[in-house]
């Protein structure tokens, strides 16, 4: 293969930077409560802080609740504005929005919330950038800045909580069902702060958004150590890995964590996952022209699957601005998905959500559009329309 663009290292320590300043949502419910004791409060106020924060109130005027003399003392000190939108950016009739976010000391992240029907799913980023240099990925080229706090990436969720509840997304106001880390960051490589968030996702209100836990997917590009962590763990979130090729030699181009642990170990890792939670997990696969896309690669993908309790979400490349890579032409979509069909593989083509607004799997690239770079417009097939699949965007 001759197409790979930057060759960049992978990186899996994060810089250290100066630390967000000190939230609520980064404490356990002890410490908090210590935290407003010190404050020479009473330790429910910790209690009551926790409640505004995950309904998403931030006006202290409206934690009527609180003593009025106390209230900016209190929200100051455990619940800062760590993420402070820039813009959003709307699409499918305002069904699809993403936010530019920055934070405490400049990084930019993304979210993307995305209403459907049933349902309404926000788009998470665990890091500021990405470290794990896959080719073809927006943010995997913009290098890592740095891991997110929990707070950070937990008010990601929150601030798409209460964009459903109080209306602002068109529909009606609605409930935030799921929450997927696919948004910009290696999810596995900020464990211990996307492991306090999944606690703050799936608690009870009001410690918590009470979301279930098939409803949250963590999308890894397979940090071995990591999922087998999160097996141990006992939690039943959905793991998605993103393999994107079957076989060693091209994985070991597109996603070049491969290079240290391999197709069958991260399939392994996978599969004990699955074992646990008793579901399938996901296989995330960019059909790329030319490159991943052969007849020959599907049947191998469908080999190595067919006896694993797998799903394969196929995505029809997003081009990211400067990549010599298209996606897959239709025909050679539905010649990859029947023949993985036909080896007994359940299969679907994620739909394009937010392409239109860089707001699409692995476009997210914030700093470009901070130096006043406008996002670029790329047109992606719809395939929802093209091929009668059932196209989902995320699982279920
Ligand atoms: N680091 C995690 C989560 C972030 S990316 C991971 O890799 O799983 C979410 C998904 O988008 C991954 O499956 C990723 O491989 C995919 N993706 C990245 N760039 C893409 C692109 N240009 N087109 C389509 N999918 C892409």
């Amino acid at each position: 293969m001759d197409t790979v663009m930057t060759v960049l290292p992978l990186v899996f320590e994060a810089p250290r930077r100066t630390k967000p300043p000190r939230h609520l949502a980064d404490l356990t419910r002890a410490e908090a409560r210590a935290a407003v004791v010190e404050l020479g409060q009473p330790a429910f106020r910790a209690d009551q802080l926790a409640r505004h924060f995950y309904a998403g109130v931030t006006d202290p005027e409206q934690m009527t609740d609180l003593p009025a003399a106390s209230r900016a003392e209190l929200t100051e000190a455990l619940l800062p504005g760590l993420l402070t939108p820039v813009r959003h950016q709307s699409a499918d009739g305002g069904r699809t929005r993403k936010t530019l976010w920055r934070l405490h000391d400049g990084a930019l992240v993304e979210s993307v919330l995305m209403r459907y029907p049933e349902r309404a799913t926000v788009c998470i980023s665990s890091q500021a950038g990405c470290g794990m240099a896959c080719p073809f990925c927006a943010t995997g080229q913009s290098g890592l800045t740095r891991n997110l706090s929990a707070a950070e990436i937990i008010g990601q969720a929150v601030a798409a909580a209460a964009a459903m509840a109080n209306g602002e997304i068109p529909g009606g106001p609605g409930r935030l069902s799921n929450v997927v880390f696919m948004g910009m960051g290696e999810p596995l490589a900020n464990y211990a702060r996307v492991r306090k968030t999944l606690d703050a996702l799936l608690t009870p209100a009001p410690h918590g958004l009470g979301l279930a836990q098939r409803s949250v997917t963590v999308s890894t590009v397979g940090v071995v150590p990591a999922i087998r962590k999160l097996t141990e763990e006992g939690l039943n979130v959905t793991l998605a890995v993103s393999l994107h090729a079957p076989d060693d030699e091209l994985r070991d181009e597109l996603v070049p964590i491969n290079t240290r642990w391999k197709v069958d170990e991260v399939l392994g890792a996978a599969d004990d996952f699955a074992r646990r939670t008793g579901r399938r997990y996901s296989i995330e696969y960019a059909l790329i022209r030319d490159i991943n896309d052969q007849p020959f690669r599907a049947d191998l993908l469908g080999k190595l699957l067919a006896k694993r309790l797998a799903h394969v979400n196929l995505i029809p490349l997003n081009p990211t601005p400067g990549s010599k890579w298209d996606a897959s032409p239709l025909p050679a979509q539905r010649e990859f998905v029947a023949r993985l069909r036909a080896a007994g593989v359940p299969t679907t083509v994620r739909d394009t959500r937010g392409s239109d607004i860089d707001g699409a799997c692995g476009q997210l690239a914030a700093a470009d559009q901070v130096d006043g770079v406008p996002s670029v417009a790329v047109p992606v097939p719809t395939v929802e329309d093209a091929v009668p699949l059932g196209a989902e965007s995320d699982q279920d």
